[in-house]
């Protein structure tokens, strides 16, 4: 059976480091918020070359809490693509403010072209979602975003280290977020997230509400939450980041000869938008009309795949309360219907890669 992921492959290469750095968190007695995570913060900001990164709990605690801090609520309106993962939309409702959704382009990444019909006076942010591992046109939306006053947050969960037009994601808009959900790029072993940012003010700010609010023990500045990194998850990640680039690079590997040798005219490949780099969290085909079959085809020779996401968020029941009906969103609703990730993880081996490429190439071709 080849899995859709295996995280278990990529822990293999060096579980050795990591049992090392977890013992060393064991043995150290301090566990919440010491000095793996000031090193980790550290080293992410280094990363991902901003000044300042903060550990958060989750991906979805970086989303939401970014919007509460940048004043974000009821009666605002936060843009985000159509195609968006749930929790992107979650990060923008929980506080209260309503999402406007804007269709993808052939890039799965929102049609930065569309954006500008979608503003009204009551929008205040663009959230840029740089969905599947593959920058959004940064260079648009951060235009658009001047030109409108508006704030940017960058959701980078499924993209560790890519870039657009050479510029790390994260480092254009106000906030990148950051999920290190463990089968994200740098996966922690459990739930852990961060924001980075280059203002002092917003990453003091990050710090104290994770914290109850809290500055110094018992005394709090404001109503926030518990959305501690904790030193086992902090520690653990900084022995992923030390292998990002490598593992970055041999998905890269994979993903090239999936475009080479996958042949099959009935599936479209994944294609990169001109100055992105993808670090191919996922590798995502389109398959019209017969997304369905060549998955259930592919079950039955033992290699699963994935739909991110089969339902459109503005379709979810979670956010019938916002009114949408199927046709709202056509493009994003035509791309649920037809999209499918093939297996890709670290450690997948040539053999496995060339049974899917021969069972992808072998589906429905007439000889
Ligand atoms: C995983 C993910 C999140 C949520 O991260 P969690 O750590 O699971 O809360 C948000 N946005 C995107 C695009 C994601 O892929």
């Amino acid at each position: 059976m080849i899995m859709p992921n295996n995280l278990g492959r990529q822990y293999s290469l060096h579980a050795e480091e990591y049992k090392k750095k977890a013992c060393e968190v064991l043995d150290s007695g301090w566990y919440i918020l010491g000095k793996e995570v000031a090193a980790f913060e550290e080293e992410w900001a280094a990363y991902v070359g901003a000044k300042y990164c903060v550990g958060l709990a989750s991906g979805l605690d970086a989303l939401w809490i970014s919007f509460r801090l940048l004043n974000i609520g009821p009666g605002d309106e936060v843009i985000v693509c159509a195609n968006a993962y749930i929790a992107c939309v979650m990060g923008i409702t929980m506080n209260g403010a309503t999402p406007v959704f804007v269709e993808p382009d052939r890039y799965d990444n929102i049609d930065a072209d569309k954006i500008e019909a979608s503003i009204t006076p009551r929008t205040k942010a663009i959230l840029a979602v740089h969905l599947y591992g593959q920058a959004c046109d940064m260079t648009k939306i951060m235009a658009l975003a001047r030109q409108y006053r508006l704030k940017v947050v960058e959701d980078c969960a499924q993209s560790h280290g890519n870039h657009w037009q050479g510029q790390t994601v994260g480092t254009f808009g106000d906030i990148g977020c950051f999920s290190f959900y463990p089968s994200k790029g740098c996966g922690a072993f459990g739930d852990a997230g961060a924001i980075v940012t280059d203002s002092e003010e917003l990453a003091k700010q990050f710090r104290i509400f994770r914290n109850y609010g809290s500055e110094k023990r018992y005394h709090n500045k404001m109503v926030g939450s518990n959305s501690r990194l904790d030193e086992l998850q902090a520690g653990l990640l900084r022995v992923k980041l030390r292998h990002l680039e490598d593992f970055n690079r041999e998905r890269c590997r994979i993903a090239e000869r999936y475009s080479r040798e996958i042949t099959n005219p009935l599936v479209r490949k994944p294609e990169i938008r001109p100055g992105a780099d993808s670090t191919w969290h996922q590798y995502v085909v389109h398959v019209p009309g017969r997304r369905d079959a060549l998955m259930q085809y592919l079950q039955e020779r033992e290699i699963g795949t994935l739909i991110h996401y089969p339902i459109p968020p503005h379709l979810s029941e979670a956010y019938a309360y916002l009114g949408h009906r199927a046709g709202d969103f056509p493009i994003a609703e035509q791309y649920a219907a037809e999209v499918l990730s093939l297996p890709m993880y670290n450690g997948m081996t040539e053999e496995e890669q060339q049974t899917v490429i021969d069972a992808v190439n072998g589906f429905e071709v007439l000889r």
